[in-house]
């Protein structure tokens, strides 16, 4: 972190950003070219925040162990690196088609068979049991992120008949896309919670699930709330997802809008509104929001990423994301470190331009449509005054003392042009505030007296180069250790 870059288009609009200043968060998702210690190594020194481990590739003990590795890492070079557990839920799969790409051409007819052998280019099997039962006439699925489609026109003794509308490679086990109201598979799975469990064990921060379709779907993972347990991340990517946004946001810890399976659902036309519709709406509970796939997938095999990448980055942090994430440019992409520092500069670039007093407009507005319990409602006030203060004193910075993490992540809601510098004693809070928005987190001893925790956060803030004598801080911390809740509001001169 620290160097510099520098937009040279013209004179008049040279831009310099410190990556160091960058406030949204970055998470790279962990494959074969980035698990050992040399690429992992490279990948935390070019900014990445937090690791996706995703379970729907390899095997228990290789996620367990990579898990461990980051653990080791992060611990050696003191940095806190994130770690999320990625659940591969019921994610139907094609059998096999080998390394090397098979190519279905617009067009061409082929069978799909319930079954989990090899396929080829005229017999797909999909490891989905009720393939011929649940799937009907005129239904549309397709495989990988939606690269290549076909419709289902008829049926023939133990397969479906389909004609490919729109063609193109397939290797491996890609994903199918069966529409999920066909779908009769409930998430989290036996096998998703037979993993949880192995990950919650060994101290994960945080877990993803996958094709979640209402709240029910987050209280079945059953863990115990953060930060005591994960902190647990909603994937929507179903049309039902969209449709039971607000009761799944209110169960969960974070959102990730899974775009790949996501555009499947819904029109594709239909995807950056809902994107700008679900970040909105996170704002307003104080949910972080992740990002997610596809943003420079072109560098799976390129140095740079294309315009319209860059430009999805932008626009991705301009809409309000929280964390922005890679998936397969980082697991399988030929230089994941490269990705992981042109993902950090293209988001400090971005985060240099965002409308900060626009935001703050906008806040106001849906903080006020926004009903809460009264500690919520102190803590909302509070952080509002806390954003308020810090614009009109020139604040440094805004310290949040924070138990769970609670108030650092409402505070992340308002975007302060301060930074968010959030103290705690728990490592698991410490880790799983990787993924909100312009938050630094950093230890703190214990919970003790409002003047023990304020002068001992001042003295870190210090020390580590986030603030100086002169500076004026806002601090929000509980009364003492036994406060529930942030009600305390202080204006702390740096000396
Ligand atoms: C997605 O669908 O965009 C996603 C992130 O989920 P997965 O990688 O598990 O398909």
């Amino acid at each position: 972190m620290g160097d510099l870059h520098r937009e040279r288009s013209s004179p008049a609009s040279v831009v310099v950003v410190e990556s160091a200043n960058r406030r949204t968060k970055v998470i790279a998702t962990l494959g074969p070219n980035s698990s050992d210690e040399a690429t992992l190594r490279a990948m935390i020194a070019a900014g990445m925040d937090c690791v996706r481990i995703n379970m729907s590739h390899g095997k228990l003990d290789d996620g367990l162990q990579l898990y461990r590795r980051v653990r080791e890492l992060s611990a050696e070079v003191g940095r806190p690196v994130g770690t999320l557990v990625d659940l591969p839920g019921p994610k139907v799969r094609a059998g096999s088609f080998g390394s090397d790409s098979v190519v279905l051409v617009a067009g061409q007819s082929i069978r799909l068979a319930p079954g989990n052998r090899a396929s080829t280019a005229e017999v797909i099997e999909v490891n989905y049991d009720e393939l011929l039962s649940h799937v009907e006439d005129g239904d549309t699925l397709s495989f990988g992120d939606g690269a290549i489609g076909c419709e289902i026109v008829g049926r023939d003794g133990g397969s479906l008949l389909a004609q490919v509308t729109h063609g193109g490679p397939l290797s491996g086990r890609p994903g199918v896309n069966i529409p999920s109201e066909r779908l009769q598979l409930s998430t989290p799975t036996r096998e998703d919670l037979r993993i949880l469990d192995a990950f919650v064990e060994a101290g994960v921060d945080m877990v993803a699930v996958s094709f979640v379709r209402s709240a029910h779907d987050i209280r079945r993972v059953g863990t115990e709330p953060h930060p005591r347990g994960p902190l647990v991340v909603a994937k929507i990517e179903t049309r039902a997802a969209v449709q039971n946004l607000e009761g799944i946001i209110d169960a969960a810890g974070a959102i990730m809008i899974a775009r790949g399976d996501l555009g499947n659902e819904c029109s594709i036309e239909e995807l950056p509104h809902l994107q700008k519709q679900i970040i909105r709406m996170c704002i307003a509970k104080g949910r972080p929001t992740i990002t997610a796939t596809q943003m420079l997938e072109s560098m799976v095999y390129a140095a740079t990423p294309t315009r319209a990448e860059a430009s999805d980055v932008a626009n991705a942090v301009f809409d309000g994301s929280s964390a922005v994430m890679l998936s397969g440019e980082t697991a399988i992409g030929h230089d994941p470190a490269n990705v992981v520092r042109t993902m950090a500069r293209l988001a400090a670039r971005a985060d240099a331009n965002f409308d900060y007093s626009g935001w703050a407009r906008q806040m106001v507005e849906l903080h006020m449509n926004e009903p809460s319990a009264l500690d919520r409602q102190v803590t909302d006030a509070l952080t509002m005054a806390a954003a308020r203060v810090a614009r009109d004193l020139r604040c440094t910075a805004i310290m949040c003392i924070t138990r769970s993490g609670f108030t650092a992540r409402a505070m992340a809601r308002y975007r302060p042009d301060a930074k968010i510098l959030a103290f705690s004693p728990d490592e698991r809070t410490i880790n799983q505030l990787t993924l909100s928005w312009g938050t630094v987190p950093l230890p703190l001893s214990y919970f003790a007296s409002n003047d023990e925790m304020v002068t001992e956060a001042v003295a870190v803030s210090k020390a580590r180069g986030y603030t100086r004598a002169g500076d004026v801080v806002v601090v929000l911390a509980g009364t003492d250790a036994r406060a529930p809740a942030t009600d305390v509001l202080r204006v702390v001169h740096v000396t």
